[in-house]
């Protein structure tokens, strides 16, 4: 149990675990490839592709002899621009192997915005997906070439050439590989340390321009380590991952969750389709399921909803939004995930901070966002005073602990506004602290609507509206007004 600190300040730590990983992400792969060679590593439905741990670790390696064989050095920043796929999981792995820098770009993202991320991290190698939904990738990296100085290459996931000399297609991307003796990826992993920078994702933040925190193996991993624990993974568990792979939830909580655990990855769509999620996790029988609050929503509300067998699933993660009560209670009647926890985080934090046990009440985790994750402190404080506020009082939730980032990508001054000298993250969530150190998320720091001098917290209205029957979603926006 975590401790509150005996007196009524808002302050709680983690359990010492004593068990901080000091591995490297390629180390960890290969731990699980000797110890489950056979075990189903990964599974992407819409590509047909289906590879135990001994299979993801050959693609692995195969993506990190190409990385080396196109110069790509220690520290250098390799770009990801591409929907869920397996060759997102490869890239992801290689780099950690081989100790580049992999930036997320979120494949949502217009040229302009593309560009921003890959000038401002300065990526040498862009790995893309050809197109998704929409967009086309290639004509919008086409678009804006000419103002993306630092990038030397780029790699097309699949056939599709982008016309631009020094441009690889995959075949030929693994091609340039073949030359390269795995001994050099081993010889270079010895080199690398698990406090290197290994990823940087691009988080909007509330104003101004997306910026860039900065991961560690350390950061990551122990992270993984911390939610596959506490959600009691094994090799038999079989992990739904219908999130973004951009984004922490992905990349961190699902793959290397399932990495660290030998557990399977399972991807049901390139991006999150309700019904391809529901035909996963019943086809593959799925132990685990993740998703953002509306994904849970949209699965619960599809009309076939009541034709998918679910009784396969155990537990789960709703994370990445305040989580509906009533949406909980059918996730653990009807999907059957009794186990499912609740997680609150922050890119910036690796992602998860808190997070709800298996062993916690139903009315616990359908009311808060659990107690604070093992071998990181919490504390509350107030928005102007800086002071830590009684327990039952709001203020700002501040952690602290290995999983705080690094810092933001070149970018001193936001990393100081954001990480204190004294290490705490200061993530502009308002949160809740009771005595027993269970934290209820009660709204942003910015999007707090002050009226007439009372402060009313968004969420906790729109709560009340959830538990409508005919209200699928609720959003509270402040509104000037002459007299308030
Ligand atoms: P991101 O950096 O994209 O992961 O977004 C992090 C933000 O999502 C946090 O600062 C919170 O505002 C919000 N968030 C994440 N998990 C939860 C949760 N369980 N309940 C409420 N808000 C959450």
């Amino acid at each position: 149990m975590p401790k509150t600190n005996g007196s009524s300040i808002s302050y709680s730590a983690g359990e010492t675990t004593g068990r901080l990983s000091e591995q490297t992400i390629g180390a960890c792969l290969a731990g699980v490839i000797r110890r489950e060679p056979d075990a189903e590593a990964l599974v992407s439905r819409h590509q047909g592709i289906r590879l135990t741990y001994a299979q993801f670790g050959g693609e692995v390696e195969r993506v990190a002899r190409s990385l080396l064989a196109l110069g790509i050095e220690k520290g250098d920043r390799v770009g990801i621009w591409a929907p869920n796929c397996a060759e997102w999981a490869y890239v992801q792995f290689a780099a950690g192997r081989v100790g580049a820098i992999l930036v997320n770009v979120n494949p949502a993202y217009r040229a302009n915005e593309m560009a921003y991320a890959v000038n401002q991290s300065g990526v040498r190698l862009l790995i893309t997906a050809p197109s998704f939904t929409a967009s086309d990738y290639i004509d919008r990296i086409a678009e804006v070439r000419v103002d993306l100085p630092e990038l030397q290459r780029v790699v097309v996931i699949g056939d599709r050439r982008t016309g631009f000399q020094g441009d690889l297609i995959w075949d030929e991307f693994l091609s340039a590989g073949e030359p390269v003796p795995p001994e050099d990826v081993q010889a270079r992993e010895a080199s690398l340390g698990c406090q290197d920078a290994i990823n940087i994702q691009y988080t909007s933040g509330t104003t101004g321009n997306p910026k860039g925190a900065t991961l560690t193996h350390h950061n990551i991993l122990n992270n993984a380590k911390m939610v596959a624990e506490t959600l009691r993974y094994s090799a038999a568990d079989r992990v739904c991952i219908p999130v973004p792979l951009y984004h922490c939830f992905g990349m961190g909580v699902g793959n290397l969750g399932c990495v660290v655990s030998g557990a399977t990855m399972v991807y049901p769509a390139p991006s999150f389709e309700p019904l391809a999620t529901l035909e996963a996790i019943a086809e593959e029988r799925c132990t685990s399921i993740y998703g953002v609050p509306t994904m849970f929503i949209a699965q619960l509300e599809h009309p076939e909803f009541a034709k998918f067998d679910l009784t396969s699933l155990r537990t789960g993660i709703m994370a990445g939004a305040p989580c509906p009560i009533e949406t909980m209670k059918r996730v653990i009647s009807d999907m059957h995930a009794r186990e499912v926890c609740i997680a609150y985080g922050m890119t910036e934090t690796s992602p998860v901070s808190f997070i709800t046990r298996p062993s916690d009440s139903v009315e616990r985790r359908v009311s808060t966002v659990g107690t604070v994750a093992t071998d990181v402190e919490a504390k509350v404080v107030d928005t102007q005073t800086g002071e830590t506020v009684p327990i039952g009082r709001p203020g700002e939730v501040c952690t602290r602990g290995y999983l705080v980032m690094r810092g933001y990508w070149k970018d001193p001054e936001a990393t100081a506004e954001a990480v204190d000298t004294e290490g705490w993250m200061h993530t502009g969530d308002l949160g809740v602290l009771d005595e027993e150190g269970y934290l209820n998320i009660v709204g942003r720091s910015k999007d707090m609507v002050i009226r007439g001098g009372e402060n009313i917290y968004p969420v906790e209205i729109e709560q009340v509206l959830f538990q409508h029957p005919a209200v699928a979603s609720a959003q509270l926006i402040g509104v000037p007004d002459e007299r308030m």
